[in-house]
């Protein structure tokens, strides 16, 4: 079994911030990790090869610098690694990302067909989860959104069976091999590397594409070029400026709370006492 796993480098979102007077995001001195939602896509993966055997090749699109995410994920058990890397892919937006991916990933396939692609849900910094989608259609792969268990795989009948979180329950849907996964967060735990592993990553290949490597072949789709999309705006949220009203609770009952409650309310809407005169009344 072969699957590629797609992992992003992102900045640690929790350490950054957007500037006062620009609004422009301040990435300066930001550490770069792995994108979290992409470390429970690449455990599923490892889970499948556990069990079935063959391999998983990280995969990332990003400056020389990601090659550093790509050994954490050799460190956790992948087999391969490529960084598709190039001057050509900057200012690339999801549809630009989404075709050089998809296009590292056939040449990948080359190598040994590829059974199946996993993402993660999304990113933590540009949070569209529209590459995995985009990635699928390029390929013509079955796509499987917000996984959140892989129920079966039988690679002899070249089918998969999955759980997918929806709004209101879980549905569960079969299909056919080769399939894209997007898988959602908190669906298992990753697993520690080994001191062997992580010894293996430091010493680890990883391998580097360029855009004659990865086999573009259209370099008007990649990059700032091939991508029509515009951030107009980027802005943080208003600080809220009522402060939270902490009522305390001991040595009183449900009545004098929910009158001093009711009464604050009054206080601050009239016209809801108003109203509610005149519905009782009616
Ligand atoms: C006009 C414009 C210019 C931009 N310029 C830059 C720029 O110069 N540099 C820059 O870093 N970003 C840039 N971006 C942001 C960039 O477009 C997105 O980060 C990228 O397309 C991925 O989208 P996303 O983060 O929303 O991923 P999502 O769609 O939320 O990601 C879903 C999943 O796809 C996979 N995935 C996503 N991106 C990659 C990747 N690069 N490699 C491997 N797997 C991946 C991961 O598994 C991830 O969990 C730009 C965006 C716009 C609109």
């Amino acid at each position: 079994m072969h699957i590629v796993v797609c992992i992003k480098q992102v900045p640690d979102s929790a350490q950054i911030r957007v500037h006062p007077v620009t609004n422009t995001i301040m990435r300066q001195g930001v550490p770069a990790i792995v994108n979290p939602y992409d470390l429970f896509a690449l455990e599923e993966a490892l889970r499948l090869k556990d069990q079935f055997g063959g391999r998983v090749t990280a995969l990332c699109m990003g400056p020389p610098q990601a090659e550093e995410s790509l050994r954490k994920c050799i460190s956790f058990g992948a087999t391969d690694a490529v960084l598709v890397t190039d001057r050509a892919f900057a200012g690339a937006d999801t549809l630009a990302t989404s075709y050089a991916l998809a296009a590292a990933i056939r040449k990948i396939g080359q190598e040994q067909a590829v059974d199946l692609v996993f993402t993660g849900k999304q990113t933590i910094d540009g949070d569209t989860a529209q590459v995995g989608p985009g990635v699928a259609k390029r390929l013509g792969m079955n796509l499987l959104t917000y996984v959140s268990k892989i129920v079966e795989v039988d690679l002899d009948g070249r089918t998969l069976k999955v759980e997918r979180r929806a709004e209101g329950g879980v549905q569960v849907l079969q299909t056919t091999l080769p399939s894209l996964i997007t898988m959602l967060e908190g669906t298992n735990q990753m697993r520690f590397a080994t001191l062997e592993d992580m010894l293996r990553a430091g010493r680890f290949p990883v391998r580097r594409w360029s855009k004659e490597d990865a086999e573009i072949e259209d370099v008007t789709k990649i990059g700032l070029k091939g991508s029509p999309t515009v951030v107009s705006k980027v802005f943080g949220p208003t600080p809220r400026q009522q402060k939270v009203d902490l009522q305390v609770l001991a040595d009183s009952n449900l009545n004098d709370v929910t009158l001093n409650l009711l009464g604050k309310l009054f206080t601050t809407h009239p016209q809801l006492e108003e109203e509610l005169v005149e519905r009782l009344s009616a």
